[in-house]
């Protein structure tokens, strides 16, 4: 282990499950039928749950795991209102065409209000706060690319977004590592885990059935039924839903071959003392930046620790490995930051698409909601939401259901290129900031 930058107290898991550890709890029976079977158990899973039981019909959620194992407790907690919509993991923006976007970037700005309203309604204490986002550019290019997408953002996403040229970039962060960058008010941020936690609840107010240790390992057809094998028994479902994200798996290679999972990473600090803990983001808002390789971070709820993230490596690897990578990231932007420890790191997948868009739709009749590439706090609430209420043929449209969800010919699902695509895409980072 690297000695000089880990807390003695150091811990090689997240932060966020200090305030809740996912746990299996008092493990409920995987009943014999139900209208609805969703596998997965995060916030896609669950927020499908809840909206179906609103609408009356019966639902298990059957997690492979404690509950909250996923990403969805392991995020950053930055919640996007439809900036990040379209950004692929190798931090290209993907064309798609006018109209489309404007219909994908207004169902983005959708799903932030749909989250907005969960929370309030489900009362779920969260440290919910919309504080908005400062994106810092990597180059000059990109500040200028950025420049170019404010009307559209504006326009589509009702982003507020705006510009802030370097010699004001200090009223945003406490560094001068960046060419400026935009400012997407309409973003927010909370604690992951307990968001998880509420939306969990939640469902079991609504008297939902939701089965840990549940891994689920077969699906087929029996007539007008689906057979849902499990760990813990069979269930007889009229509808199954795919709510496993960048956790797919061999149980639906169609769809595993559509999304590639790529790890993220994040560490916490320890406790700073309160004038630099307040000083390093002086308006509390979440930053991320336009590199290929971005990093991603905030400061924890009680605004007493530095939380951040970025994909040190694409590929899962142990805590030794990205702690110390992240922690010279951290100080690349914040020098004050040097000798302070690392107390939490850890990391969790994300799904990223082949036309980096979040997907939902039908599949050798099965639904599935899939593709946070990399920011689906809110992405996947919907996605789950919007399945539900497809299933319950509730008003409904959304322009991520589409057919057209690609995949690749040579792919099937085990991405053994990732470590030399994060390799190359390291190297144009460092490229375009000598040429810039
Ligand atoms: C380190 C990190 C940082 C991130 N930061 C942000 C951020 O700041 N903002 C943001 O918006 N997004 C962020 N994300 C993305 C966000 O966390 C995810 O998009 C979101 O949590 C996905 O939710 P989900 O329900 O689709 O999937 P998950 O929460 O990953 O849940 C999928 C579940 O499916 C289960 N499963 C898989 N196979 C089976 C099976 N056969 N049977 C039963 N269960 C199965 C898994 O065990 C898993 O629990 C981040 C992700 C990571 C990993």
């Amino acid at each position: 282990m690297h000695p000089d930058i880990f807390h003695k107290d150091f811990t090689p898991t997240p932060y966020w499950w200090e305030a809740y550890t996912p746990t299996a709890g008092e493990l409920i029976h995987v009943p014999r039928a139900v209208r609805v079977a969703i596998v997965g158990g995060g916030y896609a899973g669950l927020s499908a749950a809840l909206e179906l039981a609103k609408h009356g019909i019966d639902a298990v959620v059957l997690e492979a795991n404690e509950l909250g194992f996923g990403a969805s407790t392991r995020n950053g907690g930055a919640v996007s209102g439809g900036v990040n919509v379209g950004k692929s993991f190798t931090g290209k923006t993907v064309e798609v065409d006018g109209d489309r976007v404007e219909r994908i970037l207004s169902d983005a700005c959708d799903a932030f209000a749909l989250i907005d309203r969960l929370i309030d309604e489900e009362k779920i204490s969260c440290f919910w706060e919309k504080p908005g986002r400062f994106v810092g550019a990597w180059t000059k290019k990109h500040y200028d690319g950025q420049s170019r997408r404010l009307v559209m953002l504006n326009a589509a996403a009702r982003s507020g977004a705006y510009m802030v040229p370097r010699e004001r970039q200090r009223e945003e962060i406490a560094s001068d590592y960046y060419f400026g960058g935009m400012v997407v008010e309409r973003s927010g941020k909370l604690h992951p885990a307990l968001y998880y936690k509420g939306l969990l609840d939640a469902c079991r107010r609504r008297g939902v059935m939701v089965c840990a240790k549940a891994a689920v390992t077969g699906i087929s057809r029996l007539g007008a039924t689906w057979r849902v094998e499990t760990a813990r028994g069979t269930v007889a479902a009229g509808n199954v839903v795919i709510a496993t994200n960048g956790y797919t798996g061999r149980l639906t290679p169609a769809l595993r071959r559509r999304v590639v999972p790529i790890a993220s990473h994040i560490i916490a600090t320890e406790e700073l003392p309160p004038d630099l803990g307040r000083s390093l983001i002086p308006r509390a808002r979440t930053l991320s930046d336009t590199k290929r390789v971005l990093c991603y971070y905030r400061m924890s709820p009680d605004g007493e620790r530095m939380v951040f993230g970025g994909r040190a490596r694409f590929t899962q690897v142990d805590a030794t490995v990205s702690a110390p990578i992240l922690h010279r990231y951290m100080t690349d932007r914040f020098p004050q930051l040097r000798g302070v420890k690392v107390t939490h790191a850890w990391t969790g997948n994300v799904a990223f698409t082949l036309d980096a868009l979040p997907h939902m739709g039908q599949r050798d009749d099965l639904h599935y909601c899939l593709g946070c590439n990399g920011s689906g706090i809110a992405m996947m609430t919907y996605l789950g939401y919007q399945t539900a209420r497809k299933i319950a043929r509730a008003n409904y449209a959304c322009s991520f259901d589409t057919d057209d969800f690609p995949d690749h010919r040579l792919y099937f699902g085990n991405p053994w290129f990732l470590p030399i695509v994060g390799g190359y895409y390291r190297l144009r980072d460092s490229l375009d900031r000598l040429l810039a």
